[in-house]
């Protein structure tokens, strides 16, 4: 859709609300953009060889206590934003929709701190970068591997010069669907009778492992999780509401499209006890020169440790994630019954969780 110059492209979101793309055959005049500027297939072309070692990095604790893991995003930003360069990351929107934006300030970028286990909307994306970089600006663009690949072979394909360009891809375990998104965010909003306005997956009051969620209503109350809120939290970890493509990923791999990747460090605790906590602990690989400059910069104002790279366990740096059995009953569920439906089936909300909850009950009394 960026890359037609006669916008005869439009995305159209399919029965699980993720976006493809429609081409109107009567404007299409056959130019072969679209097809360069594709990454399906290319997969190779933009991957560097896998480093050799990682590092796991703690920024100061009040930035790790609204990052999502060691926030070394944060750090990147902190050098990237100055003099005048602009940033692209995941925000919500003002209903709660995930997008790619560009932001040119300092403040602008803090909305991309936090992981939003959604599929983002790239929109003009694409487009608003490569004019970025075309008017000299310098640019750092976050995202899963498959959105940065999708930017490099569109700017490839463009022939906009790299140079002003840094890429953070992220380790990724698939994108879940925003239209279950939408109707979980309905739900809540129908439970307590208000908008939400803020989300955080990660809420770190309880520490950092695990996906504990915190979500905050326009009339001011802010809800810890409970089975409802916590219900998409519980879905994601199931695999069934991802991407048909994340199962095939060819990006989930030590061969990294970023010039830096991030990701959670898990388990660092036994790789490293003394150096593990749970405020969490970012995982970085350098997979460029151009990442290993950006990281020098940024490394004497963090907490960093190196390891090899062959002591991670990430299973998304080796493989894309194991497609789930019940995948396709999930979503006969879903469209013939609704959000909380799955909610109950497949989130541990209601009914079912209470009667998992009175069944542990009777089977402790009975083992006493
Ligand atoms: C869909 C998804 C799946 C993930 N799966 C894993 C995993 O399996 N293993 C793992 O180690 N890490 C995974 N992560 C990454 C991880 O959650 C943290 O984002 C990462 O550790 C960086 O933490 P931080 O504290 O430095 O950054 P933060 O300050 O929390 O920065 C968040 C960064 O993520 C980007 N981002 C947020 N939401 C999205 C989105 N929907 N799409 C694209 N970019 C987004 C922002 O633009 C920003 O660059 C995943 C992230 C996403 C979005």
């Amino acid at each position: 859709m960026n890359a037609c110059p006669k916008k005869a492209i439009h995305m159209e979101p399919d029965r699980q609300g993720f976006l493809y793309p429609v081409i109107n055959t009567v404007k299409c005049v056959d130019c072969g953009l679209c097809k360069q500027s594709c990454q399906i297939g290319k997969a190779r072309a933009v991957q560097n060889e896998e480093p050799s070692n990682c590092f796991g990095v703690k920024n100061s604790d009040c930035i790790r206590a609204v990052s999502s893991s060691g926030g070394v995003f944060t750090a990147l930003l902190d050098k990237f934003i100055i003099g005048g360069s602009a940033a692209v990351g995941a925000v919500f929107d003002s209903e709660m929709n995930v997008v790619h934006k560009t932001a040119n300030t300092r403040k602008e970028c803090d909305a991309f701190r936090g992981s939003k286990y959604v599929q983002s909307n790239m929109g003009t994306i694409y487009k608003e970068v490569a004019d970025t970089l075309s008017s000299g600006q310098q640019l750092l663009f976050s995202g899963t591997p498959c959105q940065v690949a999708g930017l490099k072979e569109y700017i490839k394909a463009h022939r906009i010069d790299e140079a002003r360009l840094l890429t953070v891809d992220l380790v990724c375990h698939g994108a879940p669907s925003p239209k279950i998104w939408a109707d979980y965010i309905s739900a809540i909003e129908k439970k307590y009778h208000s908008d939400v306005e803020t989300y955080t997956f990660r809420d770190k009051s309880v520490g950092w492992r695990g996906y504990h969620v915190r979500v905050g209503l326009a009339n001011g109350d802010s809800i810890a999780q409970n089975n409802l809120t916590q219900s998409f939290a519980v879905i994601f970890g199931k695999e069934v509401m991802l991407r048909p493509s994340c199962f095939y990923c060819p990006y989930a791999s030590m061969e990294r499209c970023g010039d830096v990747t991030i990701g959670d460090f898990w388990g660092i605790e036994g790789i490293d006890k003394d150096f593990s906590d749970n405020k969490g602990i970012s995982m970085v690989l350098v997979n460029t020169p151009k990442g290993e400059k950006m990281f020098s910069a940024i490394r004497p104002e963090l907490n960093v440790k190196e390891y090899p790279s062959d002591v991670l366990t990430q299973p998304n740096l080796r493989k894309p994630t194991d497609f789930s059995l019940d995948y396709d009953a999930f979503w006969n569920d879903y469209d013939s019954k609704g959000y909380l439906y799955i909610a109950k089936k497949y989130g541990g909300y209601g009914i079912f969780r209470k009667f998992r909850y009175y069944k542990n009950a009777v089977k402790r009394k009975l083992m006493k």
